[in-house]
């Protein structure tokens, strides 16, 4: 019986932390494997013009950025499978990846680059309404508002660049924030400001999103408001919900097995990007909850795919 083949490197997720470690790694000549998840490309997929990535003077859609460096990675020799990893078993060497499907692949350094994904209210109205009228993705939704009112959710970059692009579908767009500062950047707080169709409902938050079901048909008629300094209850018409409010790693699968902070964020050591387990790296959101962006992504993917590679050296 042939024995099972070990990938020198296999990286989960293919964000721009992960196809920036598909690249190095590949051109290493280590032949790695990368496993996309249901978000091939990650978060820059459900956006519109990148003008902070370097290299590009004009800018660039988040699709175009993430098919260029997939395309990258390849012409190198990685490996991409459109699969998603449900469990790991870090007890041993070499390290077992397991798929949603229960395919077992072997590996003797692994990269996670798995980063996050949009967090929601938690309301059971949120959830009824899902794709009614609630929406995390503007890119993806926002032209099913043409000139209706908006609301978006949420005080950070995310919300300024939702609340943005709403604007050329939407009539009208309210951002609704729990309190009066920002954590928004300030160039994008004052493109916000400077559009005349959006307007702000501050110290506000939803308490419920008020809905209508006809012919089958559901559909979002509003939000009901608490005002957090009065608490008073107003009732908002609208007919479209974004949330913009943030979010969360995808590092559940490794809940146990790999250091994580109390949110989820996954701890490597100060001056690599190795976690609690030799041959284990982390970049990308999964890892960072300060910087966020997508070139400091790929500067942790470069890093890790350096540290395997190194790793990999010295197992030899
Ligand atoms: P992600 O991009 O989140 O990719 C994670 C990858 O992991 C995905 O491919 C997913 O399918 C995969 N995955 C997850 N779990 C598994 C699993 N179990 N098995 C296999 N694969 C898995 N940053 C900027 O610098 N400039 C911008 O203009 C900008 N705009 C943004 C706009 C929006 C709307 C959002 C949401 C973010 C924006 N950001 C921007 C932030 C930027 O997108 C992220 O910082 C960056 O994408 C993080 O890259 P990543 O590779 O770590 O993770
Ligand atoms: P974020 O910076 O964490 O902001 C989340 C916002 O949602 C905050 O204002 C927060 O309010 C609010 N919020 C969180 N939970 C809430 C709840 N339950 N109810 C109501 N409001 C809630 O997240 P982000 O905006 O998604 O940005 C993430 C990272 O991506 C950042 O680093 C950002 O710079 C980056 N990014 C960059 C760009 C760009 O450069 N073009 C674009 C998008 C994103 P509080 O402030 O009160 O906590």
């Amino acid at each position: 019986m042939s024995e099972k083949k070990v990938y020198n490197v296999i990286i989960i997720g293919s964000g721009p932390a992960g196809l920036t470690a598909g690249i190095y790694t590949a051109r290493a000549n280590l032949n790695p494997v990368i496993f996309e998840g249901t978000q091939p490309g990650g978060q820059l997929m459900i956006t519109t013009d990148i003008e902070n990535y370097p290299g590009f003077e004009k800018g660039i859609s988040g699709p175009e950025l993430m098919d260029i460096m997939r395309k990258q990675a390849l012409r190198f020799n990685a490996t991409s499978f459109f699969k998603r990893i449900g469990r790991v078993d870090f007890s041993g060497k070499p390290f077992k990846l397991y798929t949603d499907e229960d395919e077992e692949y072997l590996a003797k350094t692994v990269i996670i680059a798995t980063g996050a994904s949009a967090k929601y209210l938690g309301l059971e109205s949120e959830h009824r309404f899902m794709g009614y009228g609630v929406s995390a993705c503007a890119t993806c939704d926002g032209f099913f508002f043409r000139n209706q009112h908006v609301v978006v959710v949420g005080g950070g970059d995310t919300a300024m660049e939702e609340a943005n692009y709403l604007t050329h579908h939407a009539s009208e767009v309210t951002m609704i924030h729990r309190r009066e500062g920002f954590r928004a950047s300030k160039i994008m707080l004052d493109r916000v400001h400077k559009n005349p169709k959006i307007k702000f409902m501050l110290n506000n938050v939803i308490e419920e999103v008020l809905g209508k079901e006809e012919d089958g048909k559901k559909s979002v008629t509003g939000i009901k408001l608490r005002n957090v300094l009065t608490d008073e209850i107003t009732d908002f018409p609208c007919e479209g919900v974004f949330m913009a409010i943030g979010h969360r790693p995808n590092t559940e699968i490794f809940k146990g097995i790999l250091d994580m902070n109390e949110s989820g964020y996954l701890i490597t050591k100060k001056s690599s990007m190795e976690t609690n387990i030799p041959g284990v790296f982390a970049c990308g959101d999964a890892q960072d909850f300060y910087y966020r962006q997508a070139v400091s992504a790929s500067g942790t993917g470069c890093m890790a795919a350096i540290d395997a590679e190194r790793y990999l050296e010295m197992m030899e």
